[in-house]
């Protein structure tokens, strides 16, 4: 029974391919758990109704779904180009105006929406394009404009990103249009928010309290992807307790700190998110040829099933659903990997490091009890979320039914490992009902030749200790 539940997720990113009510339903039917929508593109319009339809589908399908609201953060991106294409030769000179008024017609002098020329200097790398396209920063050439000299032959697209790893920005990290998007968000129906380019600890905090003020209920994820975020282990910890999950943003990492760097912080970051209980998002060109291509590459699906068996609880998809020829098909990939790969390995390759304390001992016992009498599902009785997501850290070799009375509570489970959440109203007995209930239904089968479920349920009450009580039950 337990081979049909994937348990490590798929976070999808909306974008041009996907952006239909009919496709998002089909999206979610597929395997989706998530969708991100990307405040980089698009309009707050396009996704108040990107909204609608990721809860009209998951509604009409069963599911919780959560959304996650990317915030850009200090990412310089270009602006428009023309036809959405420009050619370039090594050896060629472009220059970046940031002059809001300039428009490309074609030449070598295009625009960017952030005014580089009081903070580069001459000889510093820039890097376009997710790395694409290497550039040396030659000249100041105004005010408001910078020259670049081309380091390969490539192109350039409208509002693709740019890299400076060894310029200094110094200061707060928020810029005026994530404060417009934290707002637009808090009064949105958002279950996570992201912000880009994290560099410590206090990011995150500011970005809570900003939250916070706003009456938002999202947790918050940082992504990983400066040189300065993974600069030391201590850095990388302090983000990691601070936020409610981490982002492991591959592509931006690899253009500040080259590639070779991003196995070994995925490895570390996995491992951290596990001692602390929080959300690991494993992201970026997980099955990029997937853009292009009906079918990944060997190096793909080996990419995937490593960090199935590192224990993230979210592989993403990003140009793949955004604006790939198969979104659809890139989704179905990475389900059959995932489900192909948790049946056929153990998670735990690194072992988890464990914080102390009640919770994490009665999740670990409930964990490895469950897997000795061979039960067919974990069921958590869960106000917070906080016991299925310590459940969900011991990584159990089974699914995990959370029961909820808090929508906002379901939606965030989705992202986490192996869990199911439904939204019952509250009672002392929620979790059995539940059970009994998805058994009826089907969704939950009983081993060959078996009448009844075996269920494992934790529980506790809610206003003396927590999380308290481990039963086992035949349902
Ligand atoms: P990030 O560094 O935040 O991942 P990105 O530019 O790589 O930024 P993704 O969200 O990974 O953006 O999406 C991949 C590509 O899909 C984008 O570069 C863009 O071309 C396209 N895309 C994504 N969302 C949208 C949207 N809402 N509207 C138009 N194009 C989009
Ligand atoms: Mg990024
Ligand atoms: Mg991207």
């Amino acid at each position: 029974m337990s081979k049909l539940f994937k348990r490590t997720k798929i976070l999808a990113t909306i974008g041009p391919s996907t952006n239909s009510k009919e496709l998002i339903e089909e999206a979610i039917m597929a395997g989706v758990n998530g969708c991100r929508l990307n405040c980089s593109h698009g309009s707050d319009e396009e996704r108040d109704e990107q909204i609608k339809w990721i809860r009209e589908a998951a509604e009409k399908k069963g599911r919780s779904v959560a959304i996650l609201q990317d915030l850009q953060g200090p990412k310089i991106r270009l602006g428009m180009i023309r036809d959405n294409h420009l050619d370039l030769k090594k050896g060629d000179e472009l220059i970046l105006e940031s002059n809001p008024n300039f428009e490309h017609e074609g030449g070598l002098t295009v625009p960017v929406q952030y005014n580089l020329a009081k903070k580069v200097k001459p000889g510093e790398p820039v890097s376009l394009f997710d790395g694409k396209i290497k550039a040396t920063i030659t000249e100041i050439v105004s005010d408001t404009a910078i020259k670049l000299e081309i380091l390969n032959d490539g192109f350039i697209m409208s509002k693709k990103g740019l890299n400076l790893p060894d310029t200094d920005f110094g200061g707060d990290i928020l810029t005026e249009k994530d404060l417009h998007d934290i707002e637009y968000g808090a009064s949105q129906d958002f279950d996570y928010v992201s912000l880009s380019f994290v560099q410590s600890a206090s990011d995150i905090e500011r970005l809570k309290q900003l939250l916070l003020s706003f009456g938002s209920t999202a947790k918050v994820i940082a992504k990983i992807e400066t040189k300065k975020a993974i600069s030391s282990d201590e850095n990388l910890e302090e983000i990691v307790k601070i936020a409610d999950g981490i982002m492991v943003a591959r592509g931006d990492m690899a253009v500040e700190a080259g590639a070779e760097v991003v196995p070994i912080i995925q490895r570390k970051l996995i491992a951290l998110c596990r001692k602390y209980g929080k959300l690991c998002i494993v992201a970026t060109q997980m099955l990029s040829s997937m853009v292009d291509s009906p079918e990944p590459t060997r190096a793909e699906v080996s990419d995937v099933a490593t960090a199935v068996i590192q224990g993230a609880d979210v592989v993403m998809l990003s140009d793949e659903t955004a604006n790939g020829s198969y979104p659809i098909e890139s989704i179905k990939e990475m389900k059959k990997v995932i489900l192909y790969t948790q049946n056929h390995s153990k998670v735990a390759t690194i072992s988890r490091e464990k914080e102390n304390g009640v919770y994490s001992a009665i999740s670990a016992a409930a964990a490895r009890l469950a897997e000795k009498i061979d039960a067919d599902v974990i069921i958590c009785q869960t106000a917070s979320g906080a016991t299925a997501t310590i459940m969900a850290a011991e990584r159990p070799n089974l699914p995990i039914v959370s029961v909820t009375a808090n929508p906002r509570v379901a939606n965030q489970l989705a992202l986490i490992y192996a869990n199911s959440a439904f939204v019952r109203p509250y009672s002392e007995e929620f979790g059995f009902e539940l059970a009994k209930e998805l058994k009826e239904s089907g969704y939950l089968r009983t081993k060959d030749g078996q009448k009844d479920l075996l269920a494992v349920i934790v529980s506790g009450d809610r206003d003396k200790f927590g999380t308290d009580t481990i039963r086992i039950r035949n349902v």
